[in-house]
């Protein structure tokens, strides 16, 4: 058992371990089980006060990787930036029991960062007001090399930048035009639009159309010479 988990299941079997004023490990709880945990933790003395030591008060230890344990599941990984204390999070996961910084396995990115990529990790960066130079070269050079890491920083930047406004898209296909008559463009047959008198027009493809006159469906009454002035 790593030292993480002995904390986590000694504190499921009542048993609390805290780190003493002198620094040795101090175990509270039921006597009985207490004692059902004494060898295990005499054994692993060392590393268990090392892990102990990355405690809610201890603020100076923050790590950009963490694993949370839980008493009901199993552990999660967790990335953040800007990097994180025990005591953040702690206060960000208030059901774990423990939580021990790691440093993840590396899976090699396959192709390189792509600009559009590095400009949306930027901009996030920027969203959550990280501005130190050294902290954002330190994000896109990981992303560079991560792919795990490269997944996490675009995903939460896929998540949380503002997603630009839609394409207004107002065009309009001959079949919701009340020209359209038997396949062909009356305003076309009247020489209204610039078209042989003849015109039969691609129904289906959006557009817009000087010469365009809603169906009654159309909750925008406003004919094409109306709505794209533009165009005449
Ligand atoms: S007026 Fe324009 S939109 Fe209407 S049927 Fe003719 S070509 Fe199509």
């Amino acid at each position: 058992m790593i030292p993480a988990t002995i904390i986590r299941e000694a504190q499921a079997d009542g048993v609390r371990l805290a780190l003493s004023p002198s620094g040795t490990i101090k175990a509270t709880g039921d006597g009985a089980a207490v004692n059902r945990w004494l060898a295990v933790i005499s054994e692993r003395k060392a590393e268990i006060i090392d892990a102990l030591k990355v405690s809610p008060g201890d603020t100076a230890t923050a790590s950009r990787w963490w694993l949370i344990h839980y008493p009901d599941r199993d552990p999660l990984e967790v990335a953040c930036c800007p990097e994180a204390t025990h005591a953040d999070i702690l206060e960000r996961h208030p059901d774990a029991v423990a939580a021990e910084p790691f440093t993840p396995t590396t899976r090699q990115a396959s192709a390189p960062l792509t600009a559009e990529d590095e400009t949306a990790i930027r901009a996030w960066l920027a969203l959550i007001e990280e501005t130190d130079p050294a902290t954002i070269a330190e994000v896109i050079g990981q992303c560079q090399r991560d792919a795990d890491a490269r997944d996490y920083f675009t995903g939460r930047a896929a998540a949380e930048l503002a997603k630009p406004a839609p394409f207004p898209d107002d065009r309009r296909t001959c079949d919701q035009c009340a020209n359209l008559i038997a396949r062909r463009c009356q305003a076309a047959k009247r020489g209204e639009i610039a078209a042989s008198r003849n015109y039969e027009p691609i129904r289906d493809l959006r557009r817009r159309c000087e010469g365009y006159a809603p169906r009654p469906e159309d909750t925008d009454r406003r004919p094409g010479r109306a709505r794209w002035p533009e165009l005449i």
